[in-house]
């Protein structure tokens, strides 16, 4: 049996090394921040994937920048249309939920004994399960019981003249009119006022505002559970000051660009700002705000100017840009920053920083704030702050930032403070 292969073990002697080596001299590579416009061999710039003409079937798969839409079938990697019966990874122990297939990647999730998840792929020895409504996370297959049992599954009906669109906004293409076809659909996804929903006859997806689901009462919708680990309901209750409010996360970095790397870690901070970006997009859409991502994926090599156009194209009422620091001349130095460039943005700077050093168990205790003239700041139109979360060249820091009790509590941090910022705004 070779020890060093199983992820668990060989994620601890990394970092046992990687603290060892903090001692004497620990190496970064990516070097600082570097907030000028990436060499333009950006996959789609967002500003074009918003724009181009398409047929209705690519519409439909552009329904927010740079999100893929998966369909049911493609999730389940069967073709067999409407499921009457999922599977399910069952847990025997303590395993590792992975953002990729890759015993290398950031681990989201240590899931323990008896945890239950729905099974949507397979692939290579991995499991690709699903975590909750819009967490996706990767187990490894061996002494993992799989498990088939019938489907639960809502229906939600739709008034007639139901306007379908390929995305939660009315600036996304209008794809159908519901006419007198009495349909039903699946309810996926709560985005703000929008739904986003699977018609059950031809597995199209699409996004609908609440108004036009039947029975909604103006308040709430109680969704079916994902996972056998929450709650029997997961209800999604809109918040008043949320409620409408349109928030840009920029997950920082991404593709070709891996921002920080740990002295010799497989931790890249572009996959530890997504992994926290996407706490804070599913707490703030389950909140009523309406979250545009600038990517979703850690494949994803996208340019400060397109991150920036995302933000005025849409009028955010906040543009949050989430990173990781360092600073390798000091290890020492760690704790949490919030910069901001135009005056305007001081104020959610601050909330956010406040809410912050709360929030993050790692953090110093200091309201840090900046005014720096970083370009997705000084170029944005929008109130906009750019969050660094910890310092990777700091041993403690670096070592917590790859778990997700980190990137739940950054989330909750940036959240809060945007709380009480949109509560004066
Ligand atoms: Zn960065």
């Amino acid at each position: 049996m070779n020890l060093w292969m199983k992820p668990y073990v060989r994620l601890v002697l990394l970092l046992i090394i990687a603290i060892l080596a903090a001692g004497g001299e620990v190496l970064f590579a990516g070097g600082f921040h570097s907030e000028i416009p990436a060499a333009s061999s950006a996959t789609q710039p967002l500003s074009k994937q918003m724009n181009e003409p398409q047929t209705p079937k690519q519409k439909i798969a552009a329904e927010k920048p740079g999100r893929k839409v998966v369909s049911i079938a493609e999730m389940d990697g069967s073709s067999t249309g409407l499921k009457n019966s999922e599977r399910w990874a069952v847990l025997h122990g303590q395993k590792n939920v992975r953002l990729f297939p890759d015993s290398s990647k950031p681990v989201i999730l240590a899931a323990g004994f008896g945890m239950e998840f729905p099974v949507l792929a397979q692939k290579n020895g991995w499991l690709e399960i699903r975590i909750d409504r819009n967490q996706k996370g990767w187990l490894q297959a061996s002494g993992i019981s799989v498990i088939t049992r019938p489907a639960e599954q809502q229906v939600v009906d739709l008034q007639t003249d139901s306007v379908l669109r390929s995305g939660p906004d009315t600036y996304f293409d209008r794809v159908k009119t519901l006419e007198h076809e009495s349909s039903s659909f699946i309810p996926l996804e709560l985005n703000g006022r929008w739904l986003k929903v699977e018609q059950i006859e031809n597995q199209q997806i699409f996004w609908t505002a609440m108004s036009n689901v039947k029975g909604w009462r103006g308040e709430e919708l109680v969704l079916p559970a994902m996972s056998r680990t929450s709650q029997a309901a997961e209800k999604f209750q809109t918040n008043r000051t949320l409620f409408g409010k349109t928030v840009v996360i920029d997950p920082g970095h991404g593709g070709e660009d891996s921002g920080a790397i740990a002295g010799g870690l497989p931790v890249y901070e572009r996959d530890l700002n997504l992994a926290a970006a996407k706490v804070l997009s599913r707490k703030l859409s389950s909140a009523g705000a309406r979250v545009i991502m600038t990517r979703t994926s850690d494949d994803q090599t996208v340019s400060l100017q397109d991150r920036v156009d995302v933000s005025n194209k849409v009028k955010a009422d906040a543009f949050v840009s989430i990173h990781q620091n360092i600073y390798p001349e000091n290890p020492s130095v760690s704790g949490s920053i919030t910069f901001y460039n135009h005056a305007p943005s001081k104020e959610l700077a601050l909330d956010i920083q406040h809410s912050l050093t709360g929030a993050l168990t790692t953090s110093e205790n200091q309201d840090h704030v900046q005014n720096e003239e970083l370009f997705v700041l000084r170029e944005n139109k929008q109130p906009a702050v750019l969050v660094e979360g910890c310092f990777l060249s700091n041993p403690q820091e670096m070592k917590d930032s790859i778990f997700p009790d980190y990137h739940e509590q950054l989330a909750a941090g940036i959240f809060h403070g945007l709380l009480h910022y949109f509560s004066n705004h």
